[in-house]
């Protein structure tokens, strides 16, 4: 039975790739890629694409990159809610670069909320303080965690061969619920395409609507819902564990929730 997914539900955008962190554990690292920002006119056509099929799901405006470092993050994301009103914009970041001020003028273009990642003891002194003077509706839009408690051992579908440690016999959600583009445009299978080994289209040459509803991506998603990984060459070397919206859901609920566990005390 041809179960074809609906409309994509999370639109990822890496807006640039570059980053100043150098986690060990991620590919940014490793094996540094071109860098570059992703183009005013290819995001322009992202929007006026995603405003024709009046898109009105999520939009992460991060992949491979630390999204601060880009000075027209607010610009781009007023663009996208101007454009798309009932979308949800949000992105993750090691939050560096967040003061008070740009989170507030992020929220004030139209941002939902950062999935934020505290890496060090250094910002997590000045996020605690920050999110000390937020108020109440402000710190529901920020959702912070501390590493390295939490342990990300996904070995980003072979992009970190060193943490290739087992082989999967599972679905993936991800080709069912989520579209990518990076930074050069290229629509690629998934947000553990690295290296862009698997490109379904490039933006402005193709539609995402038809990248989404391409025969070349219902032959993975056949191949994954029968939790054969072996025959997509991406795929063979993934051992992603959020197979199922409901691990991903627990897995940001665990994330959010980490407040509760180091309260912040009233000013
Ligand atoms: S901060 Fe994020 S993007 Fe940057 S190196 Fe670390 S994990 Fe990778
Ligand atoms: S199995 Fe891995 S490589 Fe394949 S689509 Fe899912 S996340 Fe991407």
């Amino acid at each position: 039975m041809n179960k074809k997914p609906q409309l994509f539900n999370d639109i990822i955008i890496e807006t640039s790739n570059f980053c100043n962190r150098t986690c060990n554990y991620c590919p940014v690292s490793h094996s540094p890629r071109p860098q570059g920002f992703m183009s005013n006119d290819t995001l322009q056509m992202i929007v006026q694409e995603l405003k024709h099929i009046d898109y009105s799901d999520k939009i992460c405006l991060n992949l491979y990159n630390e999204p601060l470092l880009d000075k027209r993050l607010c610009e781009i994301i007023a663009c996208f809610k101007r454009n798309l009103p009932k979308t949800t914009i949000y992105f993750a970041s090691n939050g560096d670069f967040l003061t008070l001020e740009l989170f507030r003028n992020l929220i004030k273009s139209g941002l939902s909320h950062i999935w934020l990642t505290s890496y060090d003891k250094n910002n997590e002194q000045s996020l605690r303080e920050m999110y000390r003077r937020l108020n109440k509706e402000e710190r529901q839009r920020l959702n912070i965690r501390f590493f390295p408690e939490h342990k990300f051992l996904d070995c980003r579908a072979g992009s970190l061969p060193e943490l290739c440690n087992k082989v999967l016999r599972q679905d993936c959600f991800r080709v069912n619920h989520q579209i990518c583009v990076n930074w050069v445009g290229q629509i690629i299978l998934c947000c553990n395409d690295y290296y862009a080994t698997f490109v379904l289209g490039n933006i402005g040459r193709d539609k995402l609507l038809d990248v989404w509803n391409s025969d070349k991506i219902e032959y993975v998603r056949e191949n994954l819902r029968r939790k054969d990984r072996s025959v997509i060459s991406l795929c063979k070397q993934c051992n992603a564990p959020y197979d199922t919206p409901k691990s991903y859901f627990f897995e940001r609920l665990a994330w959010s929730a980490k407040w509760l566990l180091f309260p912040v005390k009233k000013a």
